[in-house]
């Protein structure tokens, strides 16, 4: 119920002026190979399990991956290493993520992107990622009850997550934990009860092409979290 409501909410959000002439445009002209599919262009919503024990946290969607097929880390490349490494953890229900109708489920997981429209190089502005927050801060309010186990993805995915939590009314330790992969950090959730943070470096191509996150990495912190959300 308040989960469809706040995804219909979203899903037409024009505040960021930028950012909604950046997805438009993406959508009209395409990339060559995607040339004869409809773009969605619009914002993503949170996509998962509507009281799930992990939450991935991303950072936006990208330009020919989410912003083209509607759902987070479908048909792009971030999303290829992100699902198989769920799959072999047994995390996601098959080891591809195409399009919004290829099955694929997330098995007691949920994805959420702190930015919720495709920028620009990837980077949003200051201003957009605190316009965008309050779409992240109702996400939270409403599943985190649920959650026991937090993976975000990138500095950007794990100060996102620090700053939604405090501005949920959890109290974030001092000095804040720092991001690294395969770090992990103890939240205390504001109506009780703790979560546990894992930072995991961002699946983009710049970290997988370079080796900067092998597979193996992946799967140990996808591991780790499957381990927590078990418990
Ligand atoms: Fe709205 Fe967020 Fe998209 Fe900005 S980035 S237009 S706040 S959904």
């Amino acid at each position: 119920g308040a989960l469809l409501e706040l995804e219909a909410r979203v899903s037409v959000c024009r505040a960021c002026p930028r950012l909604v002439e950046w997805r438009e445009d993406v959508a009209v002209i395409k990339r060559r190979a995607f040339a004869d599919e409809p773009y969605w262009g619009r914002p993503i919503p949170g996509w998962g399990d509507p009281a799930p024990k992990l939450l991935v946290v991303g950072l936006a969607p990208a330009a020919h991956g989410g912003n083209r097929t509607g759902r987070i880390f479908t048909g792009d490349r971030s999303g290829d290493w992100l699902f198989a490494s769920m799959h072999r953890v047994g995390l996601a229900a098959q080891e591809t993520s195409m399009h919004a109708g290829d099955g694929q489920r997330l098995i007691g997981g949920r994805m959420v992107a702190a930015v919720r429209c495709a920028p620009p190089a990837n980077k949003p502005t200051t201003d957009e990622r605190d316009t965008c927050a309050p779409w992240l801060e109702e996400e939270f309010r409403q599943v985190l009850p649920s959650v026991r186990v937090i993976v975000a993805l990138g500095s950007y995915g794990w100060d996102a997550t620090l700053r939604t939590m405090a501005a949920s009314g959890a109290v974030v330790p001092r000095p804040r934990p720092k991001f690294g992969h395969a770090v992990e950090a103890t939240l205390p959730k504001p109506e009780g009860g703790t979560v546990q943070l894992l930072g995991c470096f961002h699946p983009s191509q710049q970290n997988t092409f370079t080796g900067r996150l092998t597979e193996p990495m992946l799967d140990a912190v996808m591991t780790r979290a499957k381990e927590v959300s078990d418990d």
